[in-house]
């Protein structure tokens, strides 16, 4: 059984890239360099085999609007966001011909707010979110208050269960070949998605580990490191583990070693999820390691694109090679 997943673009913003009141760890804070980019925050997966099986990995940001007024008021000096979660969520759909209504699975990874904004739009689909997690937003630590904003902690647990909210502990597959881990660390019950893909399987939209950097902190090609002390970091064989998180590092390195586990083959790949430019089209994108060339240019400059809604651009080539496929799977079973 395999899937294809396509990446959609989060807004652009700002943020330190160890926001401090996130910072639980008795290190100095890092606060020079900043992430200015449009992330992907949502990929919609698509079963091969089956095409009516269609999820969202991850339930989307808020709009600009709604975003500065949790995250970047203007007092506050930061830049502010631009774009919309749950427009660029709809613009993606509507470039991939899926109406909302077919998404029945939406996996919220945790939930902070650029993970569960969108999922109003999709009242049919079942939120999938681990139990621990629930506990972690409506009972969050003080220095994670900000990441769980009352309005978006409702929009997943007014949805009525099971049908619309399914709550879980630990691992779970959602269909054959797409499975949830339990990878706290980020935060107390944060979970990422593994798909099986026709050339191995991708971790996606998770986030623990979302820079090249955090999985190969020995190998001196990545960026952001210098600028990111963190702790363990200093330890050969280790993960950088990032001080932007609400749980306990140790839980994420655990989770790290976890998520390596379960991609055993050669040609199985972590989607780190905040490098702009990793697999946006998979398969169709697939590496490991991004090429030289790729490593200098994030060391050069962090590449800021003009904001856009919907599927992130390296996906649009391959629209077609979809398009053909799922024609072709009509055809055969007519
Ligand atoms: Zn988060």
């Amino acid at each position: 059984v395999n899937y294809e997943a396509w990446g959609c673009l989060a807004p652009l913003y700002a943020e330190p890239i160890a926001i401090q009141e996130m910072a639980m760890m008795p290190v100095p804070p890092s606060t020079r360099l900043k992430i200015v980019g449009q992330a992907t925050d949502v990929f919609v997966v698509e079963s091969v085999e089956d095409p009516s099986k269609k999820a969202l990995i991850g339930g989307g940001h808020p709009s600009a609007e709604a975003l500065n007024k949790l995250a970047f008021p203007k007092e506050s000096g930061l830049m502010q966001a631009q774009g919309d979660g749950p427009a660029s969520i709809m613009t993606a759909l509507d470039q991939l011909e899926i109406r909302p209504e077919e998404i029945q699975v939406i996996v919220v990874q945790h939930m902070h707010w650029d993970f569960e904004y969108a999922v109003d739009l999709f009242p049919q689909a079942q939120v999938i979110i681990q139990r621990r997690e629930i506990l972690s937003a409506v009972d969050p630590a003080p220095n994670c208050r900000f990441g769980y904003p009352r309005e978006g902690t409702r929009k997943v647990l007014n949805r009525s269960q099971p049908d619309q909210l399914l709550v879980i502990e630990g691992d779970y597959t959602v269909w054959p070949g797409f499975d949830l881990l339990f990878t706290p660390g980020h935060t107390d019950g944060h979970q990422c998605a593994i798909v099986q893909t026709v050339k191995g399987k991708a971790c996606l939209g998770s986030e623990v580990g979302v820079f090249y950097s955090q999985w190969y902190p020995e190998d001196p090609r990545y960026f952001p490191k210098p600028d990111w002390p963190a702790p363990y970091s200093f330890l050969r064989g280790s993960f950088l583990i990032p001080q932007h998180g609400c749980a306990d590092p140790r839980d994420h390195e655990q989770s790290q070693r976890k998520i390596l586990a379960h991609l055993s083959s050669e040609t199985d790949i972590i989607r780190p999820l905040f490098e702009p430019l990793a697999p946006q089209a998979l398969p169709y994108q697939w590496w490991q390691h991004p090429s030289d060339d790729y490593a200098a240019k994030m060391r050069a400059e962090w590449p800021v694109r003009p904001v856009r809604l919907g599927l992130a651009p390296e996906c649009l080539e391959f629209l077609p090679v979809r398009k053909a496929r799922l024609q072709g799977a009509l055809s055969g079973t007519a």
